[in-house]
């Protein structure tokens, strides 16, 4: 079996302990290679590393640091097929369909991080004191912590990495155990563009001791985690006064308003859950529909729950991939029987198939409970939640049951409507006339303060803004002040 180990220092090492763990092919449930199982004591190594180069690393000119990103950019795209393979090896993601296409994309925010830092501008700042020239500066903020989930283990990285060294910091990255062979995998192109030792390091491990010490060692100064509300909350109990970016969960909403087309909209709205076997931050989850078309729409959402066929992730007629692992399975069942409990209706899917590996069938629930856990938090698979309303107040009030706000959509052809709805819903982005999941990496991207969704904004200029101090200098002409 192949083994995965870590990178520290420019080099890549087995976990101090020796200790290791299985990486486990969710479509078979069998193990396909392992990973060293880091301690704290690997994470501390990782820190010092980091901290070390993090001297050198600063004083390169921002378009050096820029150059290096784009060459770890061209290696992405050159080895694309590579990690698509691990992709379907490690979370089961169908080879010709979301691995090739997480792959081919994996090098863009390599290449909006390189080129928006070279235009990032500060500032000069008039003063009421007329001898004073005030100006403002992007500085690193030494070694950022960064944590990331095993959903877009190709993606997801981008969004962090790129832009904390092309600022001037170092980092310490560990990601989902359940992801690692895939962030080997990129650490393998970014140690082959020859980023030099100590400015990326990799430490593979549990989240609760490895994390846990990239969040509570002194010698990390920012903290960068995408992942669960749960997580999260222990994190920022742990980060004491370290700045926090938190990209967390979500849970639709989707608006249907009475005079939508469904059929133009429900293969849409469809892709949005299924994608990804359900398994995105930014899915429909729940979609609330004017009683006038609920029925054609639940129709039209089995018709489209049957295309999503799943199996076999290299089999080129497969489109959705199995769950993550087991406990993703058994939330979306707690949630299917809880909704059931309470008035709900399955009317497509709503097990698993009779196959090895962690699948769930793409399922469609009617009548969605208000009080139900799948109303109230992420399900995390491929279910539509569908729930009809007679007006504006009574869909309120399904929306407002939930305390999670990423991405919503709305879709309707009235203009006043669409923009009524878009100013007033409380997630981070909405999209009208369109599937939740629109991003563009230049974009921002987050949840609302007044929500469990996260904080902070990753994309573009928002993620450099983050990954900096801003420093102030104020130079004086003439006698100093009295
Ligand atoms: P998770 O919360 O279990 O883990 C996220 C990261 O935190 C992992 O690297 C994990 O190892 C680490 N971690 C776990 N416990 C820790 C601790 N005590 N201290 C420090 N680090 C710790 O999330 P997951 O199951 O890997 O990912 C799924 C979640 O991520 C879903 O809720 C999904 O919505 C969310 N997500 C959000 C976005 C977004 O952009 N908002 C994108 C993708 C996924």
């Amino acid at each position: 079996m192949p083994h995965f180990q870590m990178y520290i220092n420019g080099s890549w090492c087995d976990a101090a302990s020796g200790a290791t763990y299985d990486a486990i092919n969710p479509a078979t449930a069998k193990p396909f290679a392992t990973v060293s199982k880091g301690s704290r004591e690997d994470a501390q190594r990782a820190v010092i590393a980091a901290n070390e180069a993090q001297r050198e690393w600063k004083r390169l000119p921002l378009w050096e640091r820029s150059a290096l990103c784009i060459k770890v950019a061209d290696i992405l795209d050159r080895r694309k097929a590579e990690i698509a393979d691990i992709l379907t090896t490690e979370l089961g993601k169908p080879r010709h369909g979301e691995a090739d296409m997480e792959a081919s994309e994996a090098s863009v925010p390599w290449r909006v991080a390189a080129e928006t830092a070279k235009y990032f501008e500060g500032h000069t700042k008039p003063s009421q004191d007329a001898k004073k020239r005030v100006l403002t500066f992007w500085k690193p903020r030494g070694v950022v912590a960064v944590l990331t989930p095993w959903n877009f283990p190709a993606a997801i990285p981008g969004e962090y990495l790129p832009f904390a060294i092309v600022m001037g910091n170092t980092v310490c990255w560990s990601p989902a155990p359940t992801a690692a062979a895939t962030a080997a995998k990129l650490m393998e192109c970014i140690h082959e563009a020859g980023i030099p030792k100590g400015v990326i390091n990799l430490v593979t491990g549990p989240g609760a001791e490895v994390g846990d010490e990239l969040v509570v060692n002194p010698g990390t100064h920012a903290i960068g985690m995408t992942g669960s509300p749960g997580t999260a909350r222990i994190i920022a109990a742990r980060a004491g006064l370290k700045p926090r970016m938190f990209e967390l969960g979500g849970n639709g909403p989707v608006i249907v308003l009475p005079d939508a087309d469904i059929a133009r909209i429900a293969p849409s709205i469809a892709f949005a859950c299924y994608f990804a076997a359900g398994q995105v931050c930014s899915c429909s989850e729940r979609i609330f529909v004017a009683d006038n078309l609920h029925d054609e729409l639940a129709e039209a959402m089995v018709h489209e729950s049957r295309k999503f066929i799943s199996g076999d992730p290299l089999d080129p007629k497969v489109i959705m991939g199995p769950q993550n692992n087991l406990a993703v399975v058994q939330k979306i069942e707690k949630h299917l029987q809880d909704a059931l409990s309470k008035g709900a209706r399955i009317v497509a899917g709503g097990k698993r198939p009779d196959r090895l590996g962690f699948f769930f069938e793409p399922t469609v629930l009617t009548n969605l409970p208000i009080d139900s856990l799948a109303n109230h938090e992420e399900t995390f698979g491929p279910i539509a939640k569908l729930r009809s309303f007679k007006n504006d107040d009574e869909a309120w009030k399904f929306i407002n049951a939930c305390n999670l706000g990423l991405v919503s959509s709305v879709f309707t052809r009235d203009v006043d409507q669409a923009w009524t709805w878009a100013e007033a819903l409380n997630t981070g982005i909405t999209v009208v006339n369109d599937f939740n999941h629109f991003w563009e990496h230049h974009l921002p991207f987050g949840g609302m303060a007044s929500n469990d969704s996260g904080s902070g904004r990753i994309g573009g200029r928002h993620m450099l803004e983050f990954m900096s101090d801003l420093k102030t200098i104020a130079f004086n002409i003439g006698n100093p002040s009295i």
